[in-house]
């Protein structure tokens, strides 16, 4: 195994990474959500390398990221709303569907046969940098296998990608920890397709309108591609809303543990060390969030018969949480 791969994100690395860009190969960027995985967005062979990479369904449309409104409305057109949100929340973890701009250089592949592409501009000073270097907007999907855990450390990175990955700029763990909220602003409507650490509630708030929330734990129809049911997925089964702990059980615990029962243990706080993780010890939403993923790839690799996952209150950015655990709990799809 080489981790030559594997570079710290300073001046010189970011040149390197830009370059390899510009030659349509990949590279992995912090954001403040998660990792992604970024290519050229104009370059319809870079862009096939993503999804072979990432073993990705290839009618699922991919992300461009920008460094500002300027770049994105090259790609799109902005409405009010638009301009709005983006006056409001960029940068910030908020990615907007909207009609495909005249003349708009996307590749069509990126696109995934779609008419509006979605754009976010990131939060985080190495991904504008990377951006900025390249010149050009980056599709950046998740950097990990499809349908895994979506990384929040390089390390996670590394051991879902390994060397399909041609240079993984390592900055630490992501601020946020789950992905961007998705909104589609296409539309009559404004509706979240992928709930974030932007809410409906901060959304109407700046809009002063409405904003549907399209479940798609409920919802069947495919407006969204990607918006598959499973996904997220760890290989050892998820059992939500615990409130005690099975035998043989792993357990993602929320807030404090010091009454919830063990069968095997007795109390939860008595199992052993490795098997219990918790996303914060306090209940803040947050922290739960920029845990989630790190911790449910960790408590995967304990091997348990499942994970019990202690309720998480489904307000502020626990909603994502919940969208994420329920995904993820979904039986297997043929
Ligand atoms: P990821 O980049 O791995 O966080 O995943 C991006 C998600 O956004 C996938 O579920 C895509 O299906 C969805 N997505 C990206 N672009 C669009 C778009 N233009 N329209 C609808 N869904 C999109
Ligand atoms: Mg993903």
């Amino acid at each position: 195994m080489t981790l030559s791969n594997l570079v710290p994100a300073n001046a010189e690395m970011i040149g390197r990474a830009a370059e390899l860009i510009r030659k349509g190969l990949l590279v992995a960027m912090p954001t403040e959500t998660v990792y992604g995985l970024a290519a050229n967005a104009y370059d319809d062979r870079a862009v096939a390398r993503i999804y072979t990479a990432k073993g990705r369904p290839s009618f699922n449309p991919l992300i461009s990221h920008v460094s500002g409104k300027d770049m994105a409305m090259e790609l799109v057109e902005f409405n009010a709303w638009a301009h709005r949100l983006a006056d409001s929340f960029w940068p910030g973890p908020l990615t907007m569907i909207l009609p495909k701009a005249k003349d708009c250089p996307l590749s069509q592949l990126a696109l995934a046969g779609l008419n509006t592409p979605s754009v976010r501009c990131p939060d985080h000073p190495i991904a504008l940098a990377l951006i900025e270097a390249c010149g050009v907007p980056l599709v950046a999907p998740s950097a990990n296998l499809s349908n895994t855990v979506s990384p929040t450390t390089p390390a996670a990175v590394f051991e879902s990608l390994g060397d399909k990955v041609d240079l993984i700029l390592s900055a630490g763990k992501t601020e946020v920890g789950v992905e961007s909220t998705i909104v589609d602003l296409s539309g009559e409507y404004v509706t979240v397709l992928r709930p974030g650490a932007i809410t409906v509630e901060m959304l109407e708030d700046v809009l002063e309108t409405k904003v549907y929330y399209k479940n798609p734990a409920t919802d069947n129809s495919p407006t969204a591609p990607g918006q598959l049911k499973r996904h997220y997925a760890t290989q050892t089964p998820l059992r939500l809303n615990a409130v005690d702990v099975k035998k043989g059980e792993a357990l993602l615990a929320f807030g404090r543990i010091t009454f919830m029962a063990s069968e095997e243990y007795g109390a939860a706080k008595d199992m052993p060390e490795g098997t219990v993780l918790n996303l914060s010890l306090i209940g803040d939403l947050e922290e739960a969030a920029s845990n989630l993923f790190s911790y449910l790839n960790a408590l995967d690799k304990v091997k348990a018969m499942s994970i019990a996952v202690m309720p998480i209150p489904n307000t502020g950015v626990g909603v994502a949480i919940n969208d994420r655990l329920t995904r993820a709990a979904a039986p297997k799809e043929q």
